[in-house]
């Protein structure tokens, strides 16, 4: 069986803390979908291109990763790239309150496709995408939170 596991999210921008999660899942799988959504009611600060290129840049260096955009239905998009395995990070007991009910949803939606969560490492526990975003729109020094590769401007 290949085992393809597809990592959902913003990646508004990509942070530290996904790139532990991908990298440290690596080992596991065979391909790791990197799926940028592209949800209606979600405000961006950064347009799908850039979080797109961002990845990409990011990740050149595994052939075993493949970014791709998709809307709707996250288990549906798993489907279409084949993936029976769904990759979420937890940092803290709110992550996993909030991940445990959309696993659950998604496991009884489809029973095929299971999540797999990874901690995050202590140090970059604190990292979210939305604290790099304060820290960008108010002129802050943003890198120590972002893979090189996440250069505004
Ligand atoms: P979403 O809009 O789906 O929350 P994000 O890009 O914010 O998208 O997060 C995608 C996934 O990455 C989630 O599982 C989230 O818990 C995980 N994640 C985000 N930041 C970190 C971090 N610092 N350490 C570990 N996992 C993280």
């Amino acid at each position: 069986m290949v085992k393809t596991a597809i990592f959902p999210g913003s990646f508004d921008p990509i942070t530290l803390g996904h790139v532990n999660i991908v990298e440290r899942a690596l080992p596991l799988f065979d391909k790791i979908i990197l799926a940028v959504g592209l949800n209606a009611d979600k405000k961006y600060l950064f347009p799908l291109s850039k979080r797109v290129q961002w990845l990409e840049n990011t990740f050149e260096k595994y052939p075993k990763i493949e970014v791709l955009k998709y809307d709707g239905l996250t288990i549906e998009f798993a489907k279409e790239c084949n993936a029976n395995f769904l990759l979420r990070g937890l940092r803290n007991p709110a992550d996993f309150e909030f991940e445990k009910a959309i696993a659950q949803a998604n496991r009884e939606l489809e029973p095929q496709l299971d999540t797999v969560f990874f901690l995050t490492s202590a140090k970059l526990s604190f990292i979210s995408s939305s604290l790099v975003r304060d820290v960008i729109i108010n002129n802050g020094d943003y890198s120590k939170f972002v893979p090189e590769e996440v250069r505004i401007k």
